[in-house]
């Protein structure tokens, strides 16, 4: 894979602190990563490294096949063509929107440096902008500015850190929407710090997933989803049904019936993992039917989650297509979709 930036067996300590450990990224030109883990996991810090904003202690980190930081080598942030996109934006308040993405262009001047800046507004669709205060913009309409400012000097490598996450739903989904094809029509290897799944998965080609410093999984959003490496990334996409187990003979018992189990020893104490949508809710009747009370249904939109009590046995959520829905009170049957179902030793 040709390299667009690359982190290398990176780690990093704060004092005492070990924040890093050997954590490894690859991103192609033109792909688009995400650092995806819960609040303090390191993926600033990660960013910041790649930045040169702070300065790496161990690893090396490669862009465009330049190395730009490894053991006594380390090229400033201005000088590795880098874009940056914080959550607080982070315009210039006394200038205009001209002179904040002509900031970047001071090597350019004249005609070429205005055609430079409006192009760079029209791929963030803020062209009649170009004479407004910051003070005069909406939080979306700051972050698109921002967009716009660090693609201005065509940067080699786009990294983002939550650069959405100050924003309403609705103005959040619109400028996911506009980065993801203005940073795909630019072909520019780009890294976005989340700590929404949701996110990751709309915006991701390659997600990895970390916690506590380490890389937990690296990997399309489809395989991160449906082949999570452990319990944390499984759980970290969603809610799950978790049932304690032990393999016996190949299998792991649930409330809900057997579970196949490849390549866990038997007697190993396991956690069998559901997703709320891999539950298959059908009409009580058949002999040796695992039953289910449905305790309460609420809607989300296009499906519902239904609260259910398995007969002697737990309280578990399932998501079901609305026209499925069946009402409280009732009973229904419940099976377990392989797809949706992960085992994992107890850790
Ligand atoms: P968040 O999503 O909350 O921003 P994060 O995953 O981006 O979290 P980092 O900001 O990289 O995490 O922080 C990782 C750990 O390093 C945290 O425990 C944080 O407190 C610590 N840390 C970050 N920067 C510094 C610093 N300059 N000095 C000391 N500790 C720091």
């Amino acid at each position: 894979m040709p390299v667009g930036l690359s982190l290398k067996n990176v780690s990093h300590e704060f004092g005492t602190t070990r924040v890093l450990r050997d954590v490894n990224v690859d991103v192609a030109p033109g792909e688009l990563v995400c650092l995806l883990g819960p609040s303090g996991c390191g993926k600033t810090t990660a960013l910041r490294i790649a930045a040169g904003l702070e300065r790496l202690q161990t690893g090396s980190v490669l862009i465009h096949d330049e190395i730009v930081a490894s053991a006594g080598q380390y090229l400033e942030p201005e000088k590795r063509g880098v874009g940056l996109v914080f959550q607080d934006y982070a315009l210039f308040p006394h200038l205009d929107v001209a002179g904040n993405i002509g900031f970047g262009l001071r090597h350019i001047t004249g005609a070429q440096r205005r055609a430079a800046v409006v192009n760079a507004l029209e791929r963030v669709g803020m062209v009649d902008y170009i004479d407004a205060f910051p003070h005069q913009l909406s939080g979306g309409q700051q972050q698109r500015i921002a967009l716009a400012r660090a693609l201005a000097p065509v940067p080699r490598v786009m990294l983002l850190d939550e650069p959405f996450s100050g924003l309403d739903v609705a103005r959040r989904a619109e400028l996911r929407d506009t980065t993801l094809h203005v940073l795909k029509n630019a072909g520019i290897a780009t890294v976005m710090v989340t700590h929404d799944p949701e996110e990751a998965m709309y915006m991701a080609d390659r997600i990895i997933v970390m916690n506590e410093g380490q890389v937990m999984q690296d990997g399309t959003p489809e395989e991160l989803y449906f082949h999570p490496a452990n319990h944390f990334v499984a759980s970290f996409f969603g809610e799950v049904n978790l049932f304690p187990s032990r393999v016996e003979n190949s299998v792991a018992s649930t409330p809900l019936g057997n579970v196949e189990v490849t390549g866990i020893a038997g007697g190993t104490d396991v956690d069998v993992l559901v997703r709320p949508e891999g539950l298959r809710i059908g009409q009580a009747g058949r002999a040796g039917d695992v039953l289910a009370n449905i305790d309460a249904v609420r809607s989300l939109g296009g499906v519902s989650l239904m609260h259910l009590s398995v007969h002697n046995g737990p309280h578990i959520h399932a998501r079901v297509p609305r026209r499925q829905v069946m009402d409280k009170g009732g009973v229904v049957s419940i099976t377990l979709d392989p797809e949706m179902t992960f085992v994992f030793p107890r850790e």
